[in-house]
């Protein structure tokens, strides 16, 4: 039997239905009547080659009643109508006059276009199937059955059966076989691995909201990408508006069909304009990333880098760098700290999208925080509407998309190169493949630059350490004019500091240490370094001072220490030895006046500045 609802509504459509059958549902006699010699039509729907924007092929779909393409569909859908012909024994006959309408249509049509011809599968179980009747009405009409594609589709539990004995009778006669509703009930891409059908037909509903939804979009993708691994076309069903194709092109799909491309329509229609038009919109390059990994900018970077031997300028470059060759406005490069969970800020270009508050993601956290964490590249083309996106209070710019690469080297991840854009899908591949390509070149010399910087800094203060000492009073050259580039040195012991420790124990010492550090920073001049020698023993290097302000420099910062500094009740002091460089001096021999002077200091009685 028929389903109720389909034979009710068959019953008040069939001509000639007796009231009885209104009420009861049609008779078999009647459905085969309607089959027989019933309104039936063909419509046509475009399907479109979105590399080219134009007519690829078309579905023809069967309708009952004239078909238009305005009003919504008659009373009985096609679906009802086979239903209540397979159940009245006449779904090869209903077959057989569809096919006939749109082998008819395409006969008249002077161009050599392609037709979808929709199979019911059950056609190869019913009593009346003979092999080869499609073929051969194609051949009468002066076609070529390569025109037609027959697309299977509807299928459930053990219809599987018959698909499937469907698309090998067909296969064998010579047809592509299109399989319908992939992704979408009972159509399991498992099926698609097994059948390998010639094209792959994505259930609208993957393609729905497809421009909102980044994993959406991830999918169709990946759908695509299966198509061309096993030989198949991929045809991208339901497409319903124009921001829905735009995100399909971009997506990588290359045939599609649905409602903005064109309705079914009793003509043989292509696209409609506005679709070839977003068609171009969306194939329009946004940005101009500079296409080779040798172009100028790249190699200018690479030469620039490797003559730069300070850690900021070195990040700067890249920064600029990535900015120049992918076309983005914004770059930002993040360094994890010394605990390797919080990133932070480097170096930039452009503006920042967030307040230097809240720049320090940690590990995990946000998109950049994943790029660290995977350790992988990281593209989201619709950045806000992902999961992944961390909100943070202090994002002022909206983000739409996001492009991501770690900096890396054998022990892994030590920072992030990212860049944000303000649209939607502002990256495709090749530019999440140039930025990882950009991150593997630029990553040794950062981590060399940063090793270096690492290995100048004293852990406990932050702090140059000795290792910088040649770099901070740089050995007089023999014969040159001092005079002209004074420089002054301040060497600073703490006083008693031993008894610090004893009293108050290591860590306060420690403490005591690095509130010494800051203070000695805070004294000094832009230009000025503060150097921790070791211990309690601290440098202060003066460039362009004299012995006076050098004096005068000391003796307030020894004032700054003593009236800031304390361990536990009692004022934390020093003494310190200054001297001036003599023409032609040594380091060291500057070094030993100053320490002279110091020593003389502490003999004193501390907490004075000698001069040496
Ligand atoms: P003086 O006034 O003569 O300079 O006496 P002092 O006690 O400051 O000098 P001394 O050289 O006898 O002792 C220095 C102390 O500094 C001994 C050592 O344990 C301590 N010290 C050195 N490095 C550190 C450190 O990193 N942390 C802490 N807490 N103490 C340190
Ligand atoms: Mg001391
Ligand atoms: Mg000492």
């Amino acid at each position: 039997m028929p389903n109720p609802d389909a034979a009710l509504l068959l019953g008040s459509f069939a001509e000639g239905a007796s009231p009885r059958l209104r009420r009861c549902g049609p008779h078999d006699a009647d459905v085969r009547r309607l089959v027989a010699t019933g309104p039936l039509s063909v419509a046509f729907q475009p399907i479109v080659e979105l590399d080219r924007g134009e007519l690829w092929a078309y579905e023809a779909l069967g309708r009952i009643g004239p078909v238009s393409s305005d009003l919504a569909p008659l009373c009985v859908s096609p679906a009802t109508l086979l239903d209540a012909a397979h159940d009245a024994g006449c779904l090869v006959a209903l077959d057989r006059r569809w096919r006939q309408l749109a082998i008819d249509a395409m006969a008249r049509e002077p161009g050599k276009t392609r037709c979808f011809l929709n199979i019911d599968p059950r056609v190869a179980d019913d009593p009346g199937f003979a092999p080869g009747f499609t073929r051969s009405r194609i051949l009468a009409a002066g076609l070529d059955p390569s025109q037609f594609v027959l697309e299977l589709t509807e299928v459930h539990g053990e219809n599987a059966v018959l698909l499937e004995r469907a698309l090998e009778h067909y296969v064998a006669q010579g047809f592509l076989v299109a399989l319908d509703d992939v992704g979408a009930g009972a159509q399991s891409l498992e099926r698609v691995l097994r059948l390998k059908p010639s094209i792959l037909k994505l259930d609208r509903s993957l393609l729905h909201g497809i421009d909102r939804d980044g994993a959406r979009r991830r999918l169709v993708g990946a759908l695509v990408e299966l198509g061309r691994d096993l030989g198949a076309r991929v045809v991208a069903e339901g497409i319903e508006t124009r921001e829905e194709l735009i995100a399909a092109v971009r997506a990588g799909v290359h045939f599609a069909q649905g409602w903005f491309l064109g309705r079914p329509n009793a003509h043989l229609l292509g696209p409609s304009p506005a679709a070839r038009e977003a068609i171009l919109e969306a194939q329009r390059p946004r940005r101009t990333a500079s296409p080779a990994a040798f172009s100028p900018p790249m190699l200018e970077l690479v030469d620039r880098l490797a003559m730069t031997s300070e850690l900021e300028p070195a990040l700067q470059l890249v920064t600029d760098g990535t900015a120049v060759l992918l076309g983005t406005k914004r770059v930002s490069l993040r360094l994890l700290d010394a605990s390797r969970e919080r990133l932070l800020v480097a170096a930039r270009t452009g503006d920042s999208v967030h307040d230097d508050a809240a720049t320090g993601f940690v590990r995990g956290e946000g998109l950049v925080g994943r790029v660290i964490e995977s350790n992988a590249p990281l593209r989201v083309g619709d950045a806000m509407g992902d999961p992944r996106f961390a909100d943070k209070p202090g994002i002022r710019a909206p983000i739409g998309s996001f492009l991501g690469a770690p900096l890396r080297d054998a022990s892994g991840c030590f920072g992030v190169l990212a860049t944000p854009a303000e649209e939607r899908e502002a990256f495709d591949e090749r530019d999440e493949q140039l930025l990882r390509f950009l991150a593997g070149v630029v990553a040794p010399h950062l981590q060399a630059r940063r090793l270096e910087r690492l290995a100048r800094t004293d852990a406990l203060t932050g702090l140059l350490n000795r290792h910088a000492l040649a770099d901070a009073v740089p050995d007089a050259l023999p014969g040159a004019a001092d005079a002209a580039h004074p420089l002054s040195i301040v060497l600073v012991d703490l006083d008693h500091f031993k008894l610090v420790n004893d009293r108050h124990g290591h860590s306060t010492g420690d403490e005591v240490l690095r509130a010494v550090a800051r203070e000695l920073l805070t004294s000094v001049r832009t230009d000025d370094r503060v150097l921790r020698l070791g211990g309690e023993e601290f440098l202060l290097v003066l460039p362009r001072a004299g012995l006076e302000a050098a004096c005068a420099l000391g003796d307030r910062a020894r004032e700054r220490v003593r009236g800031t500094v304390r361990a536990g009740d009692a004022p934390v002091t020093f003494s310190a030895g200054v001297a001036h460089r003599r023409e032609g001096e040594s380091r060291d021999a500057l070094l030993a006046r100053a320490d002279a002077a110091l020593y003389r200091a502490k003999a004193a009685g501390r907490d004075r500045i000698f001069v040496g």
